[in-house]
C-alpha cells in the first residue's frame, strides 16, 4: 500500500474508533528520534510540544534506552504489594532533592493531584473534622480532568454537563490577594497553585500571591500545594518553579509530565506536615511506582543534574523568546510574549486573533510541532535537549505558518 493511502486509512480509522473528545491533527507519527518526529510517510516534524511538555529529553535518548531495556530484562511490574529498586531509589532521591519527607507514586497528572487533594482533606479532618475540607483554586488553572482534578480546574467549560461535582472547592481571581484573603478561613484544608499556569496560557502567579498564599496557610493551618505538573523538573530553569519564588516552601508538590520524560508516572511529594497523612490502606495505585517508568525517571533527574542542565534550559528559554520577540515585531503577531525558560506562551494579536488553532495546522504543513493554550495562545514547550539550530529553523518555521495563515 502507498504510505499517503495507508496515511489515509489510519486517520479515517482513528476518528472512527476514539472517543471522539480529542481532536488529532490529520497526521499519523510513526517514530522519533532526538527532537524529530516522523510521519508515517516519512515527513519530518520538529517537536517544540512535547507531547504536552513531557519528552523533555527528546524522542530516544541513549541513556533512557539504556535504562528502559536494562530494566525490561529485569522486571515489568511488581505493584505496591511488593518494593522495587528503581522506585525506592527514585523516591529517596526526589526527597533528598526536595523539601518532601516521602512519596506518593502513581500514573499521571490528575492522579498526583487527586492523592494531593485526599491528603489535604485528610489533614483538615484530622484537625478538625469534616469543618476543614475548603481547597482554594485559581481561576484559569488547569488540575486535570478525574471528577475532583476537573472540579478543582477552576474553568467553567470543563464542568459543564459533569454535574454533580465534588463539593468543598473555592475559586479565587487570579493574581487577587484581596480576594484570597476573603475566601481563606479556618475552614480551609488547602491551597492549590499552578505557580506558572500552563492550560491557562504561560501565566505566573505573582510572587506577593504565592508569599500571602504561604502566609494564610500559616495563620490557618491550611497545606500550600504546588502543581508543578507542567513547570516541573526543571521546565522554567529550576527544578519547581516555585523556587523562584523566596519565603514559599510547600507543604505538597505534584508532579508528571517530564518526571517520566514519556514514560507514564506521576508523584505527590509530601513535606513534613503531611508526611504520613495518609494511613495504610487509605490510598493507592496499582501501576504507581511501575519499575520501567522509575527507572526513566531516575535517568531524567541524571540528566538535570549533569552538564549544567537546568543552566542550559534558561539560556535555551531565552533564545526562544528573544527569536518570538524579534517575529512579533516583524509580523505584528503576538500581542504578548511570556516566556519562564522553556515554558512559552505567545498570545496573539489581531490578525491572528483565537487563530492559535489555525496556527497549530499551518505550522504542522511548515513541518514543526506546537501546542496551544486555548485559542488565543500558542505555547512552546520543547525537549530540553533541543540545539540552537534547531530553535532557529523552528522559529523560521513558526514565522512561515503565520505567513501562510495571514494569506487571504
Ligand atoms: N496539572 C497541570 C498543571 C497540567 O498541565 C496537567 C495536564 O496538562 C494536569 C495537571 C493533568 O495531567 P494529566 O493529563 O497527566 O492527568
Amino acid at each position: 500500500m502507498n504510505s499517503a493511502k495507508e496515511h489515509a486509512d489510519l486517520i479515517k480509522s482513528g476518528l472512527q474508533c476514539y472517543a471522539p473528545n480529542y481532536q488529532p491533527r490529520n497526521v499519523v507519527l510513526k517514530s522519533a528520534k532526538g527532537c524529530e518526529v516522523t510521519d508515517v510517510e516519512g515527513k519530518r516534524y520538529l517537536d517544540f510540544g512535547a507531547g504536552i511538555g513531557v519528552n523533555c529529553l527528546g524522542h530516544q535518548h541513549p541513556l533512557v534506552l539504556d535504562a528502559l531495556q536494562h530494566q525490561a530484562r529485569e522486571l515489568w511490574h511488581s505493584s505496591n504489594v511488593y518494593f522495587n529498586k528503581p522506585a525506592i531509589q527514585l523516591a529517596e532521591r526526589l526527597t533528598a532533592l526536595t523539601f518532601a519527607e516521602r512519596v506518593f507514586f502513581c500514573n499521571s497528572g490528575a492522579e498526583a493531584n487527586e492523592a494531593a487533594i485526599k491528603v489535604a482533606r485528610r489533614y483538615g479532618y484530622d484537625r478538625d473534622g469534616n469543618g476543614k475540607h475548603v481547597i482554594i483554586t485559581l481561576k484559569g488553572s488547569f488540575h486535570g480532568r478525574t471528577l475532583a482534578t476537573v472540579t478543582a480546574t477552576a474553568q467553567p467549560k470543563y464542568h459543564t454537563g459533569f454535574e454533580p461535582l465534588p463539593g468543598g472547592f473555592r475559586y479565587c481571581e487570579f493574581n487577587d490577594i484581596n480576594h484570597l484573603k476573603s475566601l481563606f478561613g479556618d475552614d480551609v484544608c488547602a491551597i492549590m497553585v499552578e505557580p506558572v499556569q500552563g492550560e491557562g496560557g504561560i501565566r505566573s502567579v505573582s510572587e506577593e500571591f504565592l508569599q500571602t498564599a504561604t502566609q494564610l496557610c500559616q495563620v490557618h493551618d491550611a497545606l500550600l500545594i504546588c502543581d508543578e505538573i507542567q513547570s516541573g523538573m526543571g521546565r522554567t530553569g529550576k527544578l519547581f518553579a516555585y523556587q523562584w519564588v523566596s519565603g514559599v516552601e510547600p507543604d505538597i508538590v505534584t508532579v508528571a509530565k517530564a518526571l517520566g520524560a514519556g514514560m507514564p508516572i506521576g508523584a505527590t511529594l509530601l513535606g513534613a506536615k503531611v508526611a504520613t497523612t495518609l494511613r495504610l490502606g487509605s490510598h493507592g495505585s496499582t501501576f504507581g511506582g511501575n519499575p520501567l517508568a522509575c527507572a526513566v525517571a531516575n535517568v531524567v533527574l541524571d540528566v538535570l543534574y549533569r552538564n549544567d542542565m537546568l543552566a542550559q534550559i534558561t539560556r535555551k528559554g531565552e533564545l526562544l523568546e528573544a527569536g518570538l520577540l524579534a517575529m512579533g515585531s516583524r509580523t505584528g503577531a503576538f500581542h504578548e510574549v511570556r516566556a519562564r525558560a522553556m515554558m512559552i506562551g505567545a498570545e496573539l494579536a489581531p490578525p491572528y486573533a483565537r487563530q492559535a488553532g489555525e496556527i497549530l495546522k499551518a505550522s504542522l504543513a511548515n513541518g514543526l510541532l506546537v501546542l496551544q493554550a486555548g485559542d488565543q495562545v500558542v505555547r512552546l514547550l520543547p525537549p530540553y535537549v533541543i540545539s540552537e539550530i534547531e530553535i532557529q529553523t523552528g522559529l523560521q518555521r513558526l514565522e512561515q505558518a503565520l505567513a501562510d495563515c495571514n494569506r487571504p
